[in-house]
């Protein structure tokens, strides 16, 4: 109840909700009569849990943000919302996204235009804009979101939460509406790193409904955490941290660069070491994730053709009932990515556009692998600059998509990163919050989540 007066006193303000649930309080119910027969009501219970309206329930709308699945219900729900449930979670409602995960602000909705807690004239971050106010503002405890290129992180950043993106093939994807699959993953948001770690136990594992989803289990990720009284004076002792060089230069704030300097110098007083690391392939990062991603989107966006799913336009032969769906489904940006996706598969320009694009991704992957050699974790900025205002780049796509460069080049090489708080910088009424990015190895989100939450 607390929850939700809280949910319904704040949402005016923010548009984090595409749809809120009518049956919490029922479920609630549930679970104290549960209770109150001595049965098992599981780790989640009664925990308030925000979806991303990209991921599936089948009690819900599931819109992904777009006109072209405007009232649609999914027969089904996603892999991470079944277990969620099952586990006691609640699913209090749907959180809004820049329409099918593609923007960095939430303005890309086709419905409406979420605001940052921090200061309601600023945008919240995207993809996951919803799911990471909602978070912040208190209107529920925990939040799923995707991450194809930072959609998880870049939010959590500009709305000064905990954001995690799970290694590739950690979460099953089943469920999830497609955007980049070989980029794809769902996370996690919490306003503590201990929740988001244990909402990613509840949602990771293999899945034999999505064949990319690994068979490494979900390890309670939280269950080697110091208690805080039991850190002693060093509690990081010998971890090799590299900083990111090239996260720090030009076209970085400065106010941004010297808060996660100082998050450096906080991780060396905790017993770290941390140096300086060159990833000197990392601006390729951009140009490579922005013709991937509009490639696989390209492809994956076929299926919305006003016969399978959501609005159909009156047409009187097939190939117009396509284009019309399709002209009036889909929003200026997604037919951008479409557009630019099928320029770069077709077959004159496929060699140098995509092939290039997966050579670079090589790299990239190879120039991480190496780096993770020799530290335990790389730290940089989880973006250039904290929340900037409500319409200020939603007319230049390319400023828009400069200020991926921290996260793509993770999604490309498919590893594990977590955001948090670390600081502010001037702005809004109160400051504003700067994300601190921890990148880690393939699957060593124990490591990533434990050193997290000491720093916390
Ligand atoms: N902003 C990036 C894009 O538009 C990342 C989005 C995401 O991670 N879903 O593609």
């Amino acid at each position: 109840e607390s929850y939700l007066s809280r949910l319904r006193l704040v949402e005016p303000h923010l548009n984090s909700f595409l749809h809120v649930s009518d049956s919490v309080l029922r479920e609630a119910q549930e679970i104290d009569d549960k209770l109150s027969r001595n049965e098992d009501i599981g780790p989640l219970a009664g925990v308030l849990v925000g979806v991303k309206d990209n991921i599936c329930t089948a009690d819900m709308p599931s819109t992904g943000g777009s006109r072209i699945l405007e009232n649609y219900r999914p027969p089904f729900d996603a892999t991470a919302v079944k277990r969620v449930k099952a586990l006691g979670g609640i699913v209090v409602g749907k959180t809004n996204l820049d329409e099918f995960g593609m923007g960095s602000t939430t303005e890309g909705s086709a419905y409406k235009v979420t605001s940052n807690p921090w200061d309601i004239s600023r945008v919240p971050g995207g993809s996951s804009g919803g799911s990471a106010a909602a978070v912040s503002a208190r209107q529920c405890a925990v939040s799923l979101g995707s991450d194809t290129g930072g959609s998880v992180r870049q939010p959590a950043s500009f709305c000064g939460v905990v954001g995690l993106k799970p290694t590739y093939g950690r979460v099953s994807r089943y469920g999830l509406m497609a955007y980049a699959s070989s980029l794809d993953v769902i996370g996690c948001f919490g306003s503590s790193v201990a929740d988001a770690g244990i909402l990613l136990g509840a949602i990771s594992g293999h899945d034999r409904l999505d064949a990319t989803s690994s068979d490494r289990g979900a390890p309670d990720f939280t269950a080697h955490f110091p208690p805080a009284d039991a850190f002693g004076a060093k509690p990081l002792q010998g971890l090799r941290v590299g900083l990111i060089r090239e996260t720090l230069d030009s076209g970085v704030d400065h106010g941004v660069t010297s808060t996660v300097q100082r998050a450096a110098s906080h991780l060396e007083e905790l017993g770290c070491t941390v140096k300086e690391v060159s990833l000197p392939s990392f601006s390729l990062g951009l140009p490579a994730y922005y013709i991937l991603a509009s490639s696989e989107s390209s492809s994956n966006l076929s299926r919305y053709d006003g016969v399978r799913y959501g609005s159909q336009a009156a047409a009187e032969e097939l190939n117009s009932l396509y284009g019309d769906s399709r002209a009036r489904g889909f929003g200026a940006e997604v037919k951008m990515r479409i557009l630019m996706g099928t320029y770069a598969l077709s077959a004159g320009y496929y060699n140098a556009y995509y092939k290039r694009a997966q050579q670079v991704r090589t790299v990239i992957r190879k120039s991480f692998k190496a780096a993770l050699d020799e530290n335990d974790i790389l730290i940089s900025p989880a973006a250039p600059s904290a929340a900037y205002k409500i319409g200020e780049k939603k007319n230049d796509p390319l400023a828009m998509y400069a200020g991926d460069i921290m996260t793509v080049n993770v999604n490309l090489a498919g590893l594990p990163a977590l955001v948090l708080p670390c600081g502010f910088v001037e702005g809004g009424p109160a400051g504003l919050p700067v994300g601190l990015q921890m990148i880690g190895a393939a699957f060593d989100e124990e490591k990533l989540l434990k050193v997290g939450h000491i720093f916390e």
